[in-house]
């Protein structure tokens, strides 16, 4: 929550907004005038929701939870469009838009993580790897227990974001109800997202939420410390690791896994001059709203990489690595998606397709949109866990 009797308005958060960079005096007027009105249009055009303000504000007063604020009451007027509702319920959404390509081995797929066998413990591989990555599956490293995903067990931070707590509480609970079903107790998680929703959403919601997640690094770390992920290569590479926006909600400890696993393949960790918990967003969440301000986020954090000499970059978030590959091309430098890391490790070769398939995704909407506009005018909301057309 933010709070507003410790706020200087001192402007320190939106003067240091990576996305906004006010000058100090419109920083200071900004900020008052969006505690007092709980509205501001260069919120809505700018914010990307990364948190970075909550790491800066000299008080701790949240600020971050202010901007949500008044994401979510124009979410709850206007509605949203269906292309952000991951759920089967609407014809067509960023996941289902996945399906336009391999989609035999997608369904395949898809099957079989909304089917998991029981088991207390299982890979939990959420939306975009089973609609959008699938050859981030075919390796042995995730053979030894069931994995699920899929829309059905959409970790729901759609819902949190754009409708708030009282409808993440229903969503939450409906999750949990299915995850007891199957028997699962812990969860090894490969989204950034779906680690929030987990380790700190949920249980501050849902009285006796009890599933444990565990991010798929600390798990390579520990199996490499019981002696079972076995060494074959070991990287020789100057790595950096983009730490993602929503781990700065997290215990701090959460950032020693990326920098341990990188040491145990070889790899030499260096590190950006942001990082941690004040690591710079990779500028996706904006790429729609204002594609030449995300180029510029995505570049700013190219030269913090370029600066260290960085071989390559490591990513645990897709989203990233799908926005800032690209970029690095250009600079020569990789980009290794954290389980391609691994599949390197244990001799096997990694497809490395993640930036081909998300061109294709995003060539695949632009044409969508296009021939059918009605599909970002349409709006909808959630209420009492109902999804309502406007
Ligand atoms: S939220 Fe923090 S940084 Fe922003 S104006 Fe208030 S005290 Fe300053
Ligand atoms: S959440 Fe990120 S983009 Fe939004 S105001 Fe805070 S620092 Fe800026």
């Amino acid at each position: 929550m933010f709070n507003e009797k410790t706020c200087l308005r001192c402007g320190t958060c939106l003067s240091q907004c990576p996305f906004m960079h006010l000058p100090i005096e419109s920083a200071k007027e900004e900020i008052s005038k969006m505690i007092e009105t709980r509205s501001s249009r260069k919120i809505l055009e700018s914010c990307a929701g990364c948190s970075y303000c909550d790491i800066i504000c000299p008080t701790g007063s949240n600020p971050s939870a202010l901007r949500r604020e008044i994401r979510l009451r124009r979410s709850r007027e206007k509605g949203v469009s269906s292309i952000t509702l991951i759920t089967e319920e609407v014809p067509y959404n960023l996941m289902s838009i996945g399906l336009a390509f391999d989609t035999e081995e997608k369904k395949i797929g898809l099957d079989k993580y909304e089917k998991p066998p029981k088991s207390n413990e299982m890979f939990y591989f959420g939306c975009g790897i089973p609609y959008y990555f699938p050859d981030l599956t075919k390796t042995k490293l995730f053979d030894d227990l069931p994995s699920i995903g899929g829309m059905k067990y959409c970790c729901g931070g759609y819902v949190s974001s754009s409708f708030g707590e009282d409808e993440a509480k229903i969503k939450g609970l409906e999750l949990y109800e299915k995850f007891k079903e199957v028997g699962v107790e812990k969860l090894i998680t490969f989204c950034p997202g779906c680690d929030h929703m987990i380790k700190n959403v949920y249980p501050s919601i849902i009285e006796g939420f009890d599933i444990e997640g565990q991010t798929i690094i600390d798990y390579f770390v520990e199996k490499y410390h019981k002696g079972v992920l076995e060494i074959k290569n070991k990287i020789n590479q100057r790595i950096t690791f983009q730490d993602p926006c929503p781990w700065r909600k997290l215990d701090k400890k959460i950032y020693d896994g990326p920098r341990e696993f990188l040491e145990i393949i070889g790899a030499e960790v260096v590190e950006m001059k942001h990082n941690k918990e004040k690591s710079l967003c990779c500028g996706a969440p904006v790429s729609m709203r204002n594609r030449p301000l995300a180029k510029k986020i995505a570049e700013e954090k190219m030269s913090e990489a370029e600066e260290i000499n960085a071989d390559a970059m490591a990513f645990i978030c897709t989203g990233c690595l799908a926005t800032l590959s690209r970029y690095n091309a250009e600079r020569n430098i990789k980009s290794y998606y954290i389980t391609e890391l691994a599949q390197m490790v244990i001799g096997e070769t990694p497809s490395l397709t993640i930036p081909e398939n998300t061109r294709k995704v995003q060539r695949h909407v632009a044409k969508t949109i296009s021939e059918n506009p009605n599909l970002l005018v349409d709006r909808y909301i959630i209420k009492n866990g109902k999804i309502i057309h406007l």
